[in-house]
């Protein structure tokens, strides 16, 4: 049996799972299962971070990944995010890494401050 808190929801239900029938317990809804089995079979975990820029007015931009990745993939996706220094002016949703490490994931801007208002 293996113990673990949801959080897919501020709720953070504690979770009890059988790692030979995938059975859950303690979750107050669907959410907790899915979450227990994916976190046993296939783990993931979405990024939020920032990326460098040579903008002084914005030194920094927020990004995000667009799709959850494999937990055991975040310090290398990290690490991709720490190299970029971006030079150009992207709006939110723009992609500042296409395709991370081939994981199918883009990092995109969260944030349009990079972009001159008229
Ligand atoms: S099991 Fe449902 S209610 Fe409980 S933390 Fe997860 S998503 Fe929220």
């Amino acid at each position: 049996m293996r113990e673990l808190v949801c959080i897919v929801c501020p709720n953070g239900c504690t979770l009890s799972v059988d790692e030979q029938t995938l059975a859950v317990t303690g979750n107050k809804c669907r959410k907790g299962v899915d979450f227990a089995v994916a976190e046993l079979t296939c783990p993931t975990r979405t990024i939020c971070s920032t990326v460098k820029t040579v903008f002084p007015e914005a030194p920094v931009l927020p990004v995000r990944v667009s799709k959850e990745i494999p937990k055991d993939k975040i310090f290398d996706v990290m690490a991709e995010i720490n190299k970029v220094i971006l030079d150009k002016r992207l709006s939110r949703g723009e992609t500042v890494i296409g395709n991370v490490l081939g994981l199918g994931a883009d990092v995109i801007a969260t944030s349009s401050v990079l972009v001159k208002k008229s």
